[in-house]
C-alpha cells in the first residue's frame, strides 16, 4: 500500500471538524509522518490506531505545523518508557519550541533528532529538505522511492525553488492560505493558490493537492485559480481524503 492520507488541512488554526497540517504515509508497511499540527493526533490515531509510527517529518516550527508532536511525545514518553526512539526530521527551532513544553524531560529520550534542511535517506525515501521562504526556517519536503517523488512545500513564499522541490513529483503538496491581499504584501511567506497552480505547473509535477486553507476560505475557489494556472489534477487536501501514490 503507497499512499498519503490527509490529517489535517488548515492553515493558522483548525476550522470545526478540521485540523491543521498533517499527512500520513504509508509506504509498503513503512509509516512515515509529514507535519502534525492542531488537532492532528487523534486523527493519526484514528488511520493507525497502534500509534506505531516510522518517522516524523516536520517543516518547520510554527505550531499549526508541530504542536501535536507534544503529544506524541508524551504518549512515547509516558506510555512507552524505554522504548525505541523515533526518528524526527525538523529544523532545530521545532525542538527547541517542545522543550519550552517540557522543561524537565529530556525529548531526546523519544525523538533520535536529524537537523533540516538537507539530505537524509528516510526508510525507503530519500528525503530531501529545501529551504523556502517563510517568517522562521522553513523545510519543503522531497520524497523519491523507487522512482515515485512526494513533494510538499510546508509553508512558503513564491520561491524558484519550488519548481526544484516539486520536479516531476507524482503528488505536489502545496499551501495554497489564500489570506486576504496576500500578493500584494511586501514581503512573501504564504502563498495564493493561483501561485500554487503556478508553481505546479513549473515543476512539471503531474498532480496537484492544494492545502493550508486559511479558516474560512472558499476551497472550491482556490482549487479553481489553481487549475487556471495547472493543467494536471488539482486536489483539494481534505481531513481523511487518501491519495494513492505512483
Ligand atoms: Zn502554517
Amino acid at each position: 500500500m503507497r499512499q498519503v492520507t490527509v490529517l489535517g488541512s488548515c492553515g493558522a488554526f483548525p476550522e470545526p471538524g478540521r485540523a491543521c497540517s498533517g499527512f500520513a504515509v504509508d509506504w509498503d508497511g513503512y509509516r512515515l509522518l509529514l507535519d502534525l499540527g492542531y488537532a492532528t493526533l487523534p486523527r493519526l490515531l484514528a488511520h493507525w490506531p497502534d500509534g506505531a509510527v516510522d518517522a516524523v517529518v516536520v517543516t518547520h516550527e510554527h505550531p499549526d505545523h508541530c504542536i501535536d508532536l507534544h503529544g506524541l511525545f508524551r504518549m512515547r514518553f509516558y506510555g512507552d518508557p524505554g522504548g525505541p526512539r523515533l526518528p524526527l526530521y525538523c529544523p532545530p527551532g521545532v525542538l527547541d519550541r517542545l522543550s519550552g513544553l517540557e522543561p524537565d524531560v529530556d525529548l531526546h529520550a523519544v525523538f533520535d533528532a536529524h537537523p533540516l534542511p538537507g539530505g537524509h535517506q528516510v526508510g525507503p525515501f530519500a528525503l530531501t529538505g529545501l529551504s523556502l521562504p517563510h517568517y522562521v526556517l522553513n523545510a519543503g519536503i522531497r520524497l523519491e522511492a523507487d522512482g515515485v517523488v512526494l513533494a510538499y512545500t510546508g509553508d512558503t513564499g513564491p520561491t524558484p525553488a519550488l519548481a526544484e522541490l516539486g520536479r516531476d513529483a507524482d503528488l505536489f503538496i502545496v499551501e495554497a492560505t489564500d489570506r486576504d491581499g496576500e500578493a500584494d504584501r511586501p514581503t512573501r511567506n504564504l502563498l495564493t493558490s493561483t501561485e500554487a497552480g503556478h508553481w505546479a505547473r513549473r515543476s512539471c509535477a503531474r498532480r496537484l493537492m492544494l492545502t493550508h486553507f486559511w479558516p474560512g476560505n472558499d476551497r472550491a475557489a482556490s482549487v479553481a485559480a489553481a487549475r487556471k494556472e495547472f493543467g494536471g489534477e488539482v486536489l483539494a487536501a481534505e481531513e481523511g481524503l487518501i491519495v494513492p501514490l505512483g
